[in-house]
């Protein structure tokens, strides 16, 4: 199977192909169409699948559609994907800016320990996708400084990391501001119960993805 059989757009299909990408991994094959359809997804999978540009290619797909409709107003924040580290908050922007690159969705990251003033600078100025840690996320929304109201896309990548590392409350302060009506991408490489347990708050009919 190739990218172009999969209603990604010419920008994103360019931006592929600039990558020197041109068949979807397994996990890409099985979730786009459904991420696409605007299903609620559980996967299955570790880091080194391809499943950032799993949920990111068909999230900015979303956002282009979106965004048509709303020309020349500012951006709302209406994508939220939520990683444990810093290092992977980081590599997922630099992930989205190469796939995002010939569209006109704006994102930015947020992390912790360092300065929140460039982070803060950037929100301001009005983004689509914000990626972001929950230590950092939780407290710029009690500065008010980020609001979840209007999402419309939340990620949840590697949940279990987010439970080994001790973030699971942080995760659920943050979920429990959300807005109920929303599409749910979660991810994880394994199901303890707890996460188990989250997921199945969090997901409406999911497509399950395994890979
Ligand atoms: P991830 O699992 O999202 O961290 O991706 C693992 C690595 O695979 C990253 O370096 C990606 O740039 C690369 N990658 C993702 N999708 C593809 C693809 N369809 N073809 C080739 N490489 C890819």
């Amino acid at each position: 199977m190739l990218f172009s059989e999969l209603q990604l757009s010419e920008p994103l299909l360019r931006a592929l192909n600039e990558e020197g990408y041109t068949q979807p991994t397994p996990i890409q094959e099985q979730a786009i169409p459904h991420v696409l359809n605007k299903k609620d997804l559980l996967g299955c999978a570790q880091t080194g699948t391809g499943k950032t540009a799993a949920f990111s290619l068909p999230l900015l797909q979303l956002l282009m559609n979106d965004n048509n409709n709303t020309e020349g107003q500012r951006r709302k924040l209406s994508t939220l994907i939520l990683t444990p580290t810093r290092e992977l908050a980081i590599q997922i922007e630099e992930s989205i800016q190469a796939y995002g690159r010939f569209t006109d969705v704006k994102h930015t990251v947020i992390f912790g320990g360092v300065s929140q003033y460039n982070q803060v600078n950037r929100l301001r100025q009005g983004v689509d996708i914000l990626v972001a840690t929950p230590g950092r996320l939780l407290d710029l929304m009690q500065q008010n400084h980020v609001s979840l109201k209007d999402i419309k896309y939340f990620v949840l990548d590697e949940a279990d990391r987010m439970l080994d590392m001790g973030f699971v409350q942080d995760v659920r302060r943050i979920i429990a501001r959300l807005p109920e009506r929303k599409q749910t991408l979660f991810f994880s490489a394994t199901m303890p119960p707890e996460i188990k347990q989250l997921a199945d708050m969090l997901l409406h009919n999911p497509v399950k993805v395994e890979v």
